[in-house]
């Protein structure tokens, strides 16, 4: 999707400090972290937000959150993690699904 910033990280077009990659996923450094561990897990195909998924994005979501349970894995201490998904012009800023994984320390509230 032309002008789609999260879209320019999948094809290394702008530079993201990747943290995991699979065919259909990737992991990567939020450039405004919220708390001491926070990763964005987005689709690699151009998916606007929650409400655009049709049932053949079924594999591709569970594959977000296997990749979620491997982040945490990959954690010290408790494996405790917050996944945050924003839809919607009042509250995406970035119109790419994605979501947030929050671990760490400064866990913001919710
Ligand atoms: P939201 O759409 O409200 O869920 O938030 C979008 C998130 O993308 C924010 O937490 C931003 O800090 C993050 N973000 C925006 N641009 C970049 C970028 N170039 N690299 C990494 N994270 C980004
Ligand atoms: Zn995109």
């Amino acid at each position: 999707m032309p002008n789609c910033i999260f879209c320019k990280i999948v094809l290394r077009e702008i530079p993201s400090l990747i943290v995991a990659e699979t065919d259909q996923v990737l992991v990567f450094k939020d450039i405004n972290p919220k708390a001491s561990i926070h990763d964005l897990i987005i689709p690699k195909k151009h998916i606007s937000d929650i409400q655009s998924l049709s049932k053949q994005d079924g594999a591709l979501m569970g594959e977000i959150i296997l990749m979620a349970q491997q982040l945490a894995r990959e954690l010290s201490g408790s494996q405790s993690f917050r996944l945050v998904s924003n839809n919607g012009p009042a509250v995406q800023l970035v119109s790419h699904l994605h979501f947030h994984f929050l671990a760490g320390k400064n866990l913001p509230d919710f």
